[in-house]
């Protein structure tokens, strides 16, 4: 399994329908300063199903929507759509492409599709629930949180692998146990 593209229309700075095909392996992204490079990884949470703004570097929800330029009038809804290719039938579902859409009006609410039929954001995350992304499952290193990992000391570092691997919670209760 593996991503294959990624479509954002009306989403963040990408007003126009702009698609970026991926091949397996390592992705770069690569740009000046404010090119939109980080609005696409923005994207791939969004489609996923990302619920917070905060999350997505926005303050509401709706920021994820064009908001216009000074040549360019804002727009009245954003749109992803993320193709992952299911060849190995790595995702519970009897299709060798799968694509999940996104689509929110600046109204308000989102709509979720799989494969073109309308569908909940539950349907989305079970879906991926099994796969290693969707909800929590995925980790995204965020702008900045790198120079903390490479600037951080050895016991800083255990730190990070343990929260990512989920056992940080466990040695505290051990040691409030111990104290005890
Ligand atoms: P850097 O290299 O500094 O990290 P970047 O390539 O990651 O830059 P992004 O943060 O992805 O850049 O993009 C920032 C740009 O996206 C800003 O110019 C910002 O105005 C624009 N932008 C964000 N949200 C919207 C929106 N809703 N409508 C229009 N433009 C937006
Ligand atoms: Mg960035």
């Amino acid at each position: 399994m593996h991503l294959k593209s990624l479509t954002l229309r009306g989403f963040k700075s990408f007003a126009s329908s702009t698609t970026m095909r991926l091949e397996p392996g390592i992705t770069c992204v690569v740009g000046p300063n404010g090119s939109g490079k980080s609005n696409v990884v923005d994207a791939l949470a969004w489609v996923m199903g990302e619920q917070g703004a905060k999350s997505l570097r926005g303050g509401k929800m709706e920021d994820v929507i064009f908001a216009g330029t000074t040549g360019r009038a804002a727009l009245g809804r954003a749109e992803v759509e993320l193709t992952i290719d299911n060849a190995d039938g790595a995702l519970p579902i009897e299709y060798a492409e799968v694509t999940i859409s996104r689509t929110m009006f600046r109204s308000g609410g989102s709509e979720y599709a799989i494969n073109g039929q309308n569908c909940r954001l539950l349907d989305v995350q079970e879906l991926l629930s099994d796969s290693g992304i969707g909800r929590e499952m995925h980790v995204i290193v965020g702008q900045g949180q790198l120079d903390q990992v490479l600037a951080a000391t050895p016991e800083e570092r255990r730190g990070f692998i343990e929260e990512a691997a989920g056992v940080l919670k466990h040695r505290k209760r051990k040691e409030k146990a111990l104290r005890k």
